[in-house]
């Protein structure tokens, strides 16, 4: 049954408007390369709005609320986590998206599927994992893994996303290199280009926030003619930035108004340079890389009942990878704990 006038599947309205609202650049849901294995269309929902729903209702989705974005299982209740973060990136594409005239729940599904392979403690497991598997180990590969192999294992399909929200998760680093004013390693739509940038200004901003709530930094302690250009509130400096985005984006590139795209690099270089390595996070991050150490080192050797069971037709040791990395931070201590703790004895 349909309440559209013409009785046509409300998915088809949607898909035609699409075509006649949103710009030549757009990705259009109707013209999808489609997913690996088919499906029947749905009715009322466009592939892309499908692929944000299966990413959203995943068991990966819910994990990042528990994993850390820069500061290690924080106690206060404002600091970002993995989740905060992957909302306020999606806000911030959306957003963008939407004034560019792209495909808006394109966006919506890279945005919530990006950082799904994030592991616990942010970076710093991602370094143990690469320096400990011998096939290495990187974020955005797992995310597409996550996606692709992992989620509903049972059915051998992944989520079966369409290819474009595939993409996008696969790129969406590439922030590094179009703030550096080179052109983005690879090709892919410009949906994928607006998340990419979308990440860098959400977690510039964020980053700044969480290290000035917990003292790490002060205001003096971030480049002042930055500061100048971009503005001197994470919100004036979001808007600065989105803006730029809006604005420097045409004639078929995502890119930002030069003066802003520089000013973006040089503070996302500054956080490199003195907020991330600084001792008050590093210090942090030295503890939870012997943790994952150990336990990598220990499950390798001894797998535990929640140990996934190893695929045929993977190489040795990725199951323990794929837990790994797919811990959050709590579950790692708590693992941790279990593992190499005494238990107290209980009579
Ligand atoms: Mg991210």
């Amino acid at each position: 049954m349909s309440i559209s006038p013409d009785g046509a599947a409300p998915r088809l309205r949607f898909e035609e408007r699409e075509r006649a609202t949103l710009s030549p650049y757009a990705a259009f849901a109707g013209e999808s390369r489609g997913r690996a294995v088919h499906e029947p269309e749905h009715d009322y929902r466009t592939a892309f709005q499908r692929d944000r729903d299966r990413i959203l209702h995943s068991k990966a989705f819910r994990r990042l609320k528990q994993k850390t974005q820069v500061f290690l299982a924080p106690e206060g209740a404002h600091y970002r986590t993995r989740l905060t973060h992957t909302l306020e990136v999606a806000q911030i594409a959306r957003t963008a998206a939407r004034a560019l005239y792209l495909n808006e729940d394109l966006v919506e599904a890279i945005a919530l599927g990006h950082d799904l392979g994030h592991t616990p403690f942010g970076h710093a497991g991602e370094l143990v994992l690469n320096e400990a598997y011998p096939g290495g180990f990187n974020h955005s590969e797992q995310s597409l893994r996550i996606v692709e192999v992992l989620e509903r294992r049972r059915n051998g399909t992944g989520l079966n996303l369409t290819w474009e929200v595939r993409d996008g998760i696969r790129n969406h680093s590439c922030a590094k290199c179009i703030l550096a004013g080179e052109p983005p390693g690879a090709a892919m739509s410009f949906e994928a280009a607006v998340v990419s940038l979308s990440d860098a200004i959400a977690y510039i901003n964020h980053d700044i926030d969480d290290a000035l709530r917990g003292g790490v930094i002060t205001e003096q302690d971030l480049p002042s003619d930055c500061l100048e250009v971009l503005g001197r509130t994470g919100s004036d400096r979001i808007d600065t930035m989105v803006r730029a985005l809006v604005d420097g984006s045409s004639n078929g590139r995502i890119d930002m108004t030069p003066e802003i795209r520089e000013a973006t690099q040089r503070l996302r270089l500054h956080l490199y340079t003195y907020l991330y390595p600084c001792e008050t996070i590093s210090r942090e991050i030295r503890k939870a890389q012997k943790i994952l150490r150990e336990l990598y080192d220990y499950l390798i050797a001894n797998p535990t009942p929640e140990t996934p069971p190893p695929r045929p037709e993977d190489p040795e040791g990725r199951n323990v990878v794929d837990f790994v990395a797919g811990m959050t931070d709590d579950f790692a201590l708590q693992l941790y704990e279990r593992l190499f703790f005494p238990a107290p004895w209980r009579p």
